[in-house]
């Protein structure tokens, strides 16, 4: 279309096409030297139990903290992480990172239950996946129970190969969790396929869900569903009063979202939601 416009708009064209390669020849070098020098860092978020408004469970979310830039978002590295295959030594140290951090509040006396870590389709295709998990139980010594996997809705277009490989996690007592609930291929009959623990439901549906009542009519029949599986099901971003409120009203046990807290460094979860006493011992260290 481009050519077709002059030859001013032609060279934009080739000028932003340009950029966007070096741009992402600079993110690759970039992602690579992080990969090495560990400049990732874990940020985690709280899940409320909406009933008793308490936090027993937290998301682990990447961040990449870029000397020149601060802090990248996921949202602009992940993608390339994916393409460059540079995912897999990302999902794995992320994994054992979260993990290990977990049982050292778990060792603390902290009461919780789950760290939830994301897992991306490229990396859960890889014929070695559940071994890798393993490893990262056995070396970071946390229970299966405690670890649960956020996979989304892309692993649905082959689910031949995804359906076993979460059995073989299933029974090694690992919890898994379908992410953005509602957006990708939702197909329905998947779910009943899908040896799942819990749900989530997509932010997109809870931004209006105080104001529309169709909105509403979706949450509240993912909801019913979600309970008739079996499955737990939580709220993602959440932001206000008025849709805590509206999810209150509902079965929904759990939500995440700005309203209890952004994700945060690790020291932030300890002072805000682990108590006193674990921060005592961690400043002894
Ligand atoms: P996600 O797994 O659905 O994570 C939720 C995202 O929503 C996070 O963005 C979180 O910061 C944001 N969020 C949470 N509460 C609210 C809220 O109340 N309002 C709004 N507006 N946003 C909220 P984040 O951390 O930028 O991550 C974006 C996505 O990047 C994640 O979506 C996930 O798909 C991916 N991601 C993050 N960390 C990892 C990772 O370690 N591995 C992989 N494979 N993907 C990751
Ligand atoms: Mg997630
Ligand atoms: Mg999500
Ligand atoms: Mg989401």
């Amino acid at each position: 279309q481009a050519k077709f416009n002059g030859g001013n708009q032609y060279q934009f064209f080739t000028n932003d096409l340009n950029d966007t390669i070096a741009k992402k020849m600079m993110l690759e070098t970039g992602l690579r030297r992080a990969v090495e020098h560990e400049e990732l860092e874990v940020f985690y978020q709280p899940k409320v139990e909406i009933e008793r408004n308490e936090v027993t469970s937290f998301e682990a979310l990447i961040r990449w903290n870029y000397p020149e830039l601060g802090l990248v978002s996921p949202a602009d590295f992940i993608p390339l992480a994916e393409e460059t295959g540079l995912i897999i030594p990302i999902g794995e140290w992320m994994m054992e990172a979260s993990c290990r951090q977990f049982q050292e509040w778990l060792d603390a006396g902290a009461e919780l239950d789950r760290i939830s870590v994301n897992i991306s389709a490229v990396q859960f295709r890889q014929r070695d996946f559940p071994e890798v998990v393993e490893r990262v139980l056995a070396k970071t010594g946390l229970a299966p129970r405690h670890l649960e996997i956020e996979l989304t809705e892309s692993l649905v277009q082959n689910t031949a190969l995804a359906i076993p490989v979460m059995h073989r996690l299933k029974q090694m007592g690992v919890k898994l969790s379908l992410d953005d609930f509602g957006t990708g291929y939702s197909s329905l009959s998947y779910l009943k396929e899908f040896p799942l623990d819990t749900l989530k439901i997509d932010r997109s549906f809870i931004q209006t869900i105080h104001q529309s009542s169709k909105d509403q009519a979706v949450v509240d029949m993912i909801i019913h569903m979600a309970l008739k599986l079996d499955l737990n099901v939580i709220a993602e971003g959440v932001e206000t009063e008025e849709q805590l409120e509206y999810l209150a009203s509902t079965p929904c046990q759990h939500y995440q979202g700005y309203l209890c807290s952004p994700p945060v460094p690790r020291q932030q979860i300890a002072e805000r939601f682990l108590g006193k006493q674990w921060k005592l011992s961690v400043e002894e260290n």
